[in-house]
């Protein structure tokens, strides 16, 4: 593996690097496979995990968080991915819902779910995609009608990460028209035990403990006081809190794809052909030298993403850059890393799962033709990129 530092990561985060790596090689990947199959993610570990700070350590310390920067995010993020993909996507929403609770809640509402999140007592999903599509998310139907003091919402979001196990969820609808598009979306913070919720649970290709379905809402209550941003401007508020966690996800995908590459390397020294060790054809190290380039520089991007995001800097093309370069990329080393393997690698097993796993971030979050459209807006301007 290549061990040489970064300049983003200065010696406490290189000693944060090392205890997060610590504990997902003892902790979390000896369950990496099982968890596949069992499609549940530990309560205990995820408490573990908050105990040790590892769950939002950008968050202030007010809200339990740690004050550091969202590289340090960045730091502990790869190292839970490199043992869990679907683990590691904990890490994902809290730090994404966590930045949008932070920023635009009720600090007497949010605040107590926010020490829970931190300390690893909560999961928060985020409900945006609908049946009709989620490309388009500023189209969305979602009906939020005000009734004096509450929020009523009526109507179906779709393909929402950890649905049936999150708590609360950040979900956005629309109190506008139609006609009002991103103009006329409120996000809500939403109990997910508030009557009127009920959830299923899809049969995804990857990502299976983590999980992905439906959220139903027939006449849901929920209190003014939970608005998240001002009314009608859920959209246009809270969505800059994507570039968070689009750059966390390049380097999250990533990861996964650089720990297959450590093993693909050393694989290939052991394993013989011909009379020699499969290292000694160009055909095998070849690719795999070019896929290990062009992850070290995806994963600068990704890091300066972030670190420009610690500077109050401008970062969403940097952010858009890692979504859509991240997760292709990702897939095609794991892709050839798998292929180094010959039968074997085809089998049930580590590099299969990676495999399936990092997939769906291709679509998730948005996917690489929006995030291209995006980062398209960024260097020639909203005017002259419409949707
Ligand atoms: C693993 C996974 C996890 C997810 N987690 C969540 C979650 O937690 N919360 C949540 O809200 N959603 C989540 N989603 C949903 C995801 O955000 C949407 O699937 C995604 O935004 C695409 O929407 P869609 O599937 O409706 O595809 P569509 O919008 O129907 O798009 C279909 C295809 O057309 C392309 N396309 C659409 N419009 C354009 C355009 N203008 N230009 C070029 N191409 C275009 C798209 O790129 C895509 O290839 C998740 C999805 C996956 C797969």
């Amino acid at each position: 593996m290549n061990q040489n530092p970064i300049p983003y990561i200065d010696e406490d985060l290189q000693a944060l690097q090392e205890s997060a790596r610590r504990f997902a090689e003892e902790r979390i990947k000896p369950g990496f496979l099982e968890r596949d199959q069992t499609r549940v993610l530990d309560r205990a570990l995820l408490r573990e995990m908050g105990e040790l700070g590892f769950i939002c350590p950008e968050l202030p310390e007010e809200f339990g968080g740690l004050g550091m920067g969202t590289v340090a995010a960045g730091v502990i993020h790869e190292e839970i991915a490199r043992a869990d993909l679907s683990f590691s996507y904990l890490n994902l929403l809290a730090s994404l819902n966590g930045q949008i609770l932070s920023k635009y809640g009720n600090p007497e509402v949010v605040g107590p779910w926010l020490k829970k999140l931190i300390a690893g007592e909560a999961i928060c999903a985020i409900a945006l995609t609908e049946p009709r599509g989620g490309s388009d998310a500023a189209n969305l139907r979602l009906k939020i009608d005000r009734d004096g003091d509450f929020y009523v919402i009526n109507g179906e979001k779709t393909s929402i990460s950890a649905a049936d196990q999150a708590d609360i969820a950040v979900v956005f609808g629309r109190t506008g028209t139609p006609e009002d598009k991103a103009h006329g979306v409120t996000a809500l913070m939403v109990p997910m035990n508030t009557p009127g919720i009920t959830t299923n649970r899809f049969d995804c290709h990857g990502q299976r403990a983590i999980g992905r379905g439906s959220i139903f809402f027939e006449n849901v209550r929920v209190p003014v006081s939970h608005r998240l941003g001002d009314e009608n401007k859920g959209f246009v508020q809270v969505m800059h809190g994507f570039d968070f966690s689009r750059a966390l996800i390049g380097l999250q995908v990533l990861a996964v794809a650089r720990v297959a590459l450590e093993e693909t390397w050393e694989y290939i020294t052991q394993r013989e052909a011909f009379g020699q060790p499969l290292s000694a054809f160009q055909g095998v190290t070849h690719p795999l030298a070019q896929f290990d380039t062009e992850v070290e520089g995806a994963r600068l991007l990704c890091y300066q993403g972030l670190w420009l995001k610690d500077r109050g800097l401008p970062h969403t093309a940097e952010a858009g850059m890692a979504k859509w370069w991240g997760p292709k990329l990702a897939y095609d080393v794991i892709h050839q890393c798998l292929l180094c393997y010959g039968h074997g690698g085809y089998d049930r097993g580590v590099m299969e799962q990676r495999m399936r796993d990092v997939l769906g971030f291709q679509i998730g979050d948005g996917t690489a033709q929006i995030m291209k459209t995006i980062i398209a807006r960024v260097r020639a301007g909203r005017k002259f990129v419409p949707a």
